[in-house]
């Protein structure tokens, strides 16, 4: 691993080496100045992974995982990664979303395709990497959901323990999820945020690996994937603008650093601007942002929206998302919960995604940001759709209308079709 220089504490700069214990050279997961505040961002010799692999190299080299970018992740080259097929997931143009709010060049990022259905298994994927590298056998998570997901099913893939603690509201979907991929849950009766800085303690108490999005530097690492792939799945061509959701701001902060690598390796020439969509009860990056707060200004909110994967009171990841957002000449973005619903028809309609609210908070950011003008016609545009809509199929169900039974008689769908606004018999012709 010796394209990994070390570490950096993103809120002092200190650096740190690499080595023992857990694979965060002489500190523990954070930088021990900072404590839980002190992220630290994996430090890389561009040079060295230059000299080993190219855009040319990884394209052909045919791996459909997000592993055809080991050589640019925390891992050793012959390191053994989950079997579960994480990441290379399908970037989809999509004209008629794109001609809904008047844009000419639009793709969704489909990362609902994962094996447990959400961007999270990316993370997930090299913690598993990572644990097994110390020798760890028992992993641990907060989550909102589906990172507990993404930890429940690639530990259930090779045969080590996954200990989560999620809110006691979750999503039924994710709670199952957890369940039958055999986790030892926790429902903890308080918030995500309760559940996290349990799991702090929980994990320093047992001594078990700890996968927490914003405190293990290597979540991002993962994260980063699918800025790379949006790249090469554009033939190596950088975006103009990226709707990502944000809740602790992790992806927000992957993504920043996958474009952040790629500059550095010369691949890229510019960084895309990065959008980071929040929803208007859990919006305190938006506010940091409209008021020009830094992170320690930053004050914990009473959360509260129905995109549960973006429901935070203190984002954890808060520098890495005001650098992605500052430093790429970004916004942060507020949407309301009804902006939210109504946009999960639409990306189903109108791309055939069908995902979470989380996810669909992207559309709903990006209409009210054409709206605000700015993002122009003429930008091109991706959405990042983090996760399944089956994730929360109670959610949906409020954006639709749920039919009338009918007896079982043709009589009874004449009737009901007589009734449409568009011809029944328009197929018949073709
Ligand atoms: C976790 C999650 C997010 C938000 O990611 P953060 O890193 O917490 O900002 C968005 N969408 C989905 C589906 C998620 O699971
Ligand atoms: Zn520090």
């Amino acid at each position: 691993m010796d394209h990994v220089r070390g570490f950096r504490c993103t809120v002092c700069g200190r650096e740190y080496g690499v080595g023992a214990p857990r694979g965060v050279g002489d500190v523990d997961y954070v930088c021990p100045l900072h404590g839980d505040d002190g992220i630290l961002d994996v430090l890389y010799d561009y040079d060295r992974i230059q000299a080993r692999t190219s855009p040319k190299r990884i394209t052909a080299s045919g791996v459909g995982t997000m592993w055809r970018y080991k050589a640019l992740l925390p891992v050793d080259a012959d390191a053994p990664v989950p079997p579960l097929r994480v990441g290379w997931t399908p970037l989809y143009t999509a004209p008629r979303l794109a001609e809904s709010v008047g844009l000419h060049h639009m793709w969704v990022k489909d990362d609902g395709v994962n094996p447990t259905a959400s961007f999270k298994d990316r993370a997930s994927a090299l913690a598993i990497v990572k644990a097994q590298e110390v020798g760890a056998t028992t992993i641990t998570t907060a989550s909102t959901g589906n990172a507990a997901a993404a930890l429940a099913g690639m530990t259930a893939s090779v045969a080590l323990r996954a200990v989560i603690f999620v809110p006691k509201s979750a999503p039924q979907a994710k709670i199952a999820q957890h369940l039958v991929y055999g986790a030892r849950v926790f429902l903890v009766d308080g918030t995500y945020d309760d559940a996290f800085e349990l799991t702090l303690e929980v994990a320093r108490e047992f001594g078990w690996y700890n996968r927490n999005t914003a405190y293990n530097p290597f979540m991002t690492e993962g994260k980063k994937t699918a800025a790379y792939e949006i790249c090469e799945q554009l033939a190596w061509q950088v975006p103009d603008v990226i709707f990502v959701p944000v809740g602790d701001g992790c992806i927000l902060g992957g993504i920043h650093k996958g474009f952040r690598d790629l500059l550095a390796l010369g691949w890229i020439d510019r960084l895309p601007r990065l959008m980071g969509v929040q929803a208007e009860g859990s919006a305190s990056l938006v506010t940091a942002f409209e008021q020009g707060l830094t992170w320690d200004q930053i004050r914990p909110i009473e959360a509260e929206t129905v995109a549960d994967s973006i429901c935070a009171s203190l984002p954890r990841d808060r520098i890495k998302a005001l650098a992605a957002v500052r430093e790429t000449d970004g916004r942060f973005l507020a949407v309301s919960d009804a902006e939210i619903l109504g946009a999960i028809p639409m990306i189903a309609q109108k791309a055939g995604v069908f995902c979470e609210p989380a996810a669909a908070a992207t559309y709903a950011g990006l209409a009210k940001a054409v709206r605000e003008g700015w993002v122009g016609p003429q930008d091109r545009v991706v959405l990042l759709l983090t996760g399944s809509g089956l994730k929360d199929v109670a959610s949906a169900m409020r954006t639709v209308t749920t039919p009338k039974v009918i007896p079982a008689s043709l009589d009874a769908v004449r009737a009901a079709v007589a009734r449409w606004d568009e011809p029944a018999h328009a197929d018949r012709a073709g």
